[in-house]
Parts: structure tokens; sequence; C-alpha cells
């Protein structure tokens, strides 16, 4: 293994992992423990492949305090799946469902819910670009609403909400596909938890549903089978061919993220890289963040230097330098860095050491 060419990747998603998690998934790679294969080649029906599938459970049960009375289930589908698999199995009552559209993600979450119920935004932060989260009681939501859904950290703009809203007895539903394991979590104000493995947690194929066994079980007779949560919880996620090595490679995060001190140190260390790097950006003369504040992502870092031919200077020139997929969203633009569990504090340094750099280089041009 080249490890002198590792680079600090700021991608969204996919993401860096732990390296060494990575250097031991290597030597584990062509023969895992005794069995004499890679867990690539395993029958996911053997003893070894459901030890590893339930201690991967157990270790993320632990570290975010999950109480028995919600059920994980490891599937497929990315998080985009569970834009549709949310409304088929959650809508039980009414039929109606408030959503808050804070971005990219919630907007379609919403517009495949439209299928199947009914839908309301209870808020939306599109009339200043998604900056901001908006400040929601019990009473901007329908209090009949079968559920309602937010977007806990938005990986686009660079957003998070800085509380829970209260729904009061309505279940809360939230897609926390960029935040999962980033920070402390009370995972009982919700009723749903949901996210794509390939930002915080391992490689792409898996997607982790924590959801409170109540709500499971009422999806309507003619749900296609895999889109059922009550075949999952009953089969233990093994009802078909689950995403093994995603799997395994997810469990063995969730390991070293509990030999490294649990969630709380993590939150710290990821709070440190935010603070160090937001600081930077607020103290300079050419970067700014467009995020509000107390509304700004721990784990993605949005700024832009106003001016749109600077800021892809900026990302080709990181680039160059080790510092990789900085550019913001498509849709957004500026600069992105998606500092996820896996991002170390090195790598902040190093992008602040760029930032400085060119900024000094390029300061006759900051418009801020
Ligand atoms: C990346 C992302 C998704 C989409 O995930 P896929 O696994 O690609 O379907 C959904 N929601 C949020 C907040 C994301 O960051």
């Amino acid at each position: 293994m080249n490890e002198k060419r590792r680079i600090y990747n700021f991608a969204a998603g996919p993401s860096m992992l732990p390296q060494a998690v990575l250097e031991s998934a290597a030597k584990e790679l062509v023969s895992y423990g005794t069995s004499g294969m890679s867990v690539m080649e395993m029958s996911h029906r053997s003893a070894c492949f459901e030890n590893i599938l339930q201690t991967a459970k157990q270790d993320l049960r632990d570290l975010m305090r999950i109480p028995e009375s919600y059920d994980i289930l490891f599937l497929q589908g990315g998080g985009t799946l569970q834009f549709s698999m949310i409304p088929i199995n959650l809508f039980r009552g009414s039929g109606k469902a408030d959503y808050v559209i804070t971005g990219a993600w919630a907007e379609k979450a919403a517009a495949e819910a439209v299928k199947f119920g009914d839908i309301r935004v209870a808020a939306s932060s599109k009339d200043r670009n998604y900056a901001y989260i908006p400040r929601l009681s019990a009473e901007d939501f329908r209090r009949d609403a079968d559920y309602v859904y937010i977007t806990l950290n938005n990986t686009i703009y660079g957003t998070r909400y800085p509380y829970i809203p209260d729904t009061g007895d309505i279940p809360l539903v939230c897609d926390w596909s960029s935040g999962i394991l980033s920070e402390e979590l009370d995972v009982t104000k919700f009723g749903l938890i949901f996210a794509g493995a390939q930002k915080n947690i391992g490689p792409a194929g898996l997607t982790i549903v924590i959801a409170r066994r109540d709500l499971i079980g009422r999806a309507p007779e003619n749900t296609p089978i895999y889109l059922d949560y009550k075949i999952h919880a009953a089969n233990k996620s093994l009802y078909n061919t689950p995403p093994a090595f995603s799997i395994y490679m997810a469990g063995e995060v969730v390991k070293y993220l509990k030999k490294n001190g649990g969630v709380s140190a993590n939150e710290r260390r990821n709070r440190e890289k935010a603070e160090k790097l937001y600081a930077y950006i607020d103290g300079s003369e050419l970067y700014s963040a467009p995020a509000e504040y107390e509304d700004r992502s721990l784990m993605n870092i949005v700024f832009v230097t106003g001016d749109a031919a600077l800021d892809k200077k900026f990302v080709a020139e990181a680039g160059e330098e080790g510092l990789a997929e900085l550019g913001g969203h498509r849709s957004v633009g500026g600069m992105r860095a998606s500092v996820y569990n896996a991002m170390p504090i090195e790598g902040v340094d190093a992008l602040i050491g760029f930032m400085r750099r060119f900024e000094t280089e390029n300061k006759k041009r900051a418009v801020k």
C-alpha cells in the first residue's frame, strides 16, 4: 500500500475513511480471520458473516445509545430509497405528513412523498437560498400528521439544526445522511433516523435505518417486498443478500470509533475542526460563509470569495496541493470542505494553510 500518496479528500461523499480501518481491512482482505476467504466471498448465511453483521449493529446501538424499542435495519438503495420507503411505511392514519424544506435533499424527499400522501410544507428556508434553519414548534405541524420530516444536516448548503423541533406526539423523521455519529443525538426524540453510510460510516451501498418498532409493520398489502421495513426487521437485515462488504467496513469504523472515545470524543474532534475553520474564515478578508452563524454545519463547511472565477481558481490550486474535492455543489458554487468523522485535524490545518497563502496572493481581488 502506498500511504504516501494519500491526500486530504474533502468530498461530500463518498469520503474519507479512517486510515487505520483501511489498513486493517487490507490485511483481512484476502482471508478474514480464520475463514480462509474474503468477506466479499462469504455466504451471508454463514455464522461468520452473521457475527460481523450482528456485532456491527450492536456496536452502533451502544455508540448511539439506541434503545431496544428501536430496530436497526441495514438496507440498500441509499438515502434516496428512504425518500420513498418512509411515506410507504409511515402513512398509517391520516395519510398526511409535514415536511421542513431546508435544501435540495428535503425537496427531493418531499417530491417523492407527494406520490403517496398529503404533503404540506411546514416551513422552508428557500427564501434565502437555504442559508438558515427555520425555528419551529409543535403548533407549526398539523396535529393529525402521520409524521414530520426534517434533514438534520444539509450537505449542500452547510447548515444543521441547532435544536430538535418539538413535534408533540407526531413521530419525527430525520435524514442524517451527512451527520450520523458526528455528534451526540438523543435518538428517543425521533421516530426514525436514516443515513447512507458513504459520508460518515463506510463505503457506499449500505443505508442505515433506525426506526421505532411500533412504526414498523403498517405498510399497505401491495408494498413491494423489499420496500417493507417489516420484512427487514423480521429477518434481521438478512431477508436477501445484504451489501456484505459495506456492512463489514461500517462495522470496522464503528468499532474504531468505540475504541477512540465514542461519540462524545468524536464530537469534540469534529467541533474543534469546524470551529478552527470557521474562525479562520470569519477572520479573513477574502472568504465568507453564507450559512447563518448558529445554524452552521459541523460537517460541510461552505464558503465563498464572492468571485466565481476566483473560487474556481481556489479549487483548482487546492487540488494541486493534495486538498481534493473542495468545489461547492453544482447548485451552489463556491467551496465546500466536508470534514466528516475521518478527516483528521491535520487536513483542516493544511486547508487553512493553503487558504492563507491563497488569500495573500489574491488579496487585491477581495470583495468581502
Ligand atoms: C448524500 C445525501 C443523500 C442521498 O444519498 P444517496 O445515498 O446518494 O441516495 C440524502 N440526503 C442527504 C442529506 C445527503 O447528504
